[in-house]
């Protein structure tokens, strides 16, 4: 992908007629909250700002900085600041109003290369930002792309299926499964669904 074409490209151009999910996990006990909204913005900075605005209501800033590099590999790196809203027993502050705008600029304004930098550690990018505000760091946590989506969980629904419904679900003599959450598609065809249901009679 040349970059020239990457930098003339916009959200919309890129991620064609969709949608902009933002999916919130609080952990196994709590249901997950999916925000939703159409995808309006040149970029997904842009898009991004418009799902706080309109489905969380509240002040975010997000910068996010992607480069490839000579190797044709992609770094990436983004900044999220969100102002936490005012507990109702609080008198509006004005002074609290002017800091959070002056951190919210500086986020603005930063070079996305220093967020997709390699010498520049996140640690060095938040002192260099917020180091008049007493910032606590925590520990960093690992990110890693994943998903829910069981293949074994529809094997054992597509067995369990009368023979009439299966049936119905055929396109062209097989079955095709788009699993919504990541978008990936498994094809079951007729002797995987013939195994699938002679297991299913064992069982
Ligand atoms: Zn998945």
């Amino acid at each position: 992908m040349p970059t020239s074409w990457f930098e003339k490209s916009n959200a919309a151009q890129l991620l064609g007629e969709g949608y902009l999910a933002f999916t919130v996990e609080h952990g196994p006990e709590r249901e997950r909250y999916q925000g939703i909204v159409e995808i309006d913005g040149r970029t997904l900075e842009q898009c991004a700002h418009h799902y706080f605005q309109q489905s969380v209501q509240c002040d975010a800033v997000l910068k996010l900085g992607v480069s490839l590099s000579e190797d044709k590999t992609w770094r990436t790196g983004g900044i999220m600041i969100q102002r936490l809203p005012r507990k109702e027993s609080m008198p509006p502050n004005a002074k609290i109003d002017e800091v959070w705008k002056q951190r919210r600029d500086l986020v603005r304004k930063m070079e996305p290369s220093t967020l997709h930098g390699s010498c520049i550690s996140p640690f060095t990018v938040l002192f260099e930002l917020f180091n008049r505000d007493n910032i606590r760091v925590y520990e960093a946590k690992k990110l890693c792309a994943k998903c829910n989506c069981s293949y074994e969980r529809v094997e054992l629904v597509l067995a369990a299926l009368p023979n009439e419904e299966v049936e119905s679900w055929k396109v062209n003599g097989k079955i095709v499964v788009t699993y919504e959450f990541c978008n990936i598609q498994t094809i079951f065809r007729e002797d995987d669904l013939t195994e699938l249901r002679d297991r299913g009679k064992l069982e």
